[in-house]
């Protein structure tokens, strides 16, 4: 079943009239229409019975037409009122669920348009079906897998002292296309100090011998799933003391992380248990974020790994196991794997050597 019968279906059962989904990954999970968030209106129309429609503008139909939708378009042309476009194919309406991501100027537009209809929000909707994963979106995680886990099988030719973060992360980017994305989303080289910063990306910073160095990296492949691995590697010199310390803690606690997760166990529990670890050797302050997120068509996404979360772990459930210790000012480390739920267990997507890679 296409994927936009399925969320007619549960729009169905939720009440919601129809479904508007403009630019973002909800629509390419819909449509398979990867469309620019310009400032001319596309958005899908998918009435809760009935066939949908794709409004575009004129000039992006040949687009819209190439990526092979498998929905109706309707064009509107420069002069024309897209929003009244989309009402006429709504039509008599009491609610409309609207898409997460969706631009407020065009939710007010929306809602001059179709006034009669409460909006409500659709994104958990969407989220319901994107949160499992069937066998050929799971191939195409493994498919982007395999190809960060080349790049990162290369990133000791581009990391050594006297190199800057720029200059590495730049070979990594080349790299990540080279290995087979279509586009390189983040390039996070952390050196020393920077590594303790999760979100840090590169710097004019020189790389220092002695520095470990945290490098967390992905793409999206042309499937349109993404990939995102971090691993941790040492820039000649040897290891801080404290640091190879923590190290092992870590690794250990991101290896029952791995061990623990599978179907029937909350995503709470799976950070919990690591944190637990981490914390028992006196690092728990340091363990700054979550353990991990969804990955899909989007690299953050549900299911989060994240204490307060619940939700019991199914088979096709994809998502992050990268815990991380860091030192303010000093160092940080972090592994990152996406694993994914199988009927009874975990299949982790991500298998280069978890161990720091000294150079
Ligand atoms: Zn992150
Ligand atoms: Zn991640
Ligand atoms: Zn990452």
């Amino acid at each position: 079943m296409s994927t936009w019968r399925k969320a007619q279906e549960l729009a169905a059962a939720q009440g919601i009239d129809a479904l508007l989904v403009t630019p973002g990954a909800d629509l390419r999970y819909l449509t398979g229409y990867v469309a620019l968030p310009l400032e001319r209106l596309t958005c899908l129309v998918l009435p809760s019975a009935g066939d949908p429609t794709l409004v575009v503008p004129a000039l992006e139909n040949k687009a819209a037409v190439a990526s092979g939708v498998d929905v109706a378009i309707a064009t509107w042309n420069e002069t024309d009122d897209p929003y009244a476009l989309v009402a006429d194919l709504v039509g008599p309406a009491t609610t409309i669920g609207l898409d997460d991501h969706m631009w407020a100027s065009r939710v007010f537009a929306l809602g001059a348009a179709i006034p009669g209809a409460d909006q409500v929000l659709a994104g958990s909707l969407v989220q319901e079906l994107r949160i499992r994963k069937d066998a050929d979106e799971v191939e195409a995680l493994r498919q982007a897998g395999l190809a960060i886990d080349r790049v990162h099988r290369r990133v000791h030719e581009w990391i050594r002292p006297g190199r800057t973060e720029r200059e590495v992360g730049a070979d990594i980017a080349r790299a990540i296309i080279d290995e087979g994305h279509v586009t390189v989303d983040f390039v996070i080289v952390g050196s020393g100090p920077n590594g303790a910063s999760p979100h840090h990306e590169v710097s004019d910073r020189v790389i220092q011998a002695g520095d470990p160095v945290v490098v967390d990296i992905g793409g999206t492949m042309p499937s349109g799933y993404c990939s995102d691995s971090t691993r941790n590697y040492l820039a000649g010199g040897t290891v801080p003391a404290e640091y190879a310390e923590a190290y092992a803690v870590l690794h250990e606690a991101q290896r029952v992380q791995r061990e623990h997760a599978r179907p029937g166990v909350t995503a709470e529990s799976v950070d919990r248990i690591g944190r637990q670890i981490i914390a028992d050797a006196g690092y728990g302050d340091l363990f700054i974020h979550r353990t991990g997120h969804g990955i899909g068509q989007e690299t953050h996404e549900e299911p989060y790994i994240v204490e307060g979360n619940e939700l019991l772990l199914e088979e096709g459930m994809a998502f992050s196991i990268e815990p991380g210790i860091y030192f303010d000012g000093r160092f940080g480390a972090r592994i990152e794997d996406i694993a994914v739920c199988t009927a009874d267990g975990l299949e982790v997507l991500n298998n280069t050597p978890r161990e720091l890679v000294e150079l």
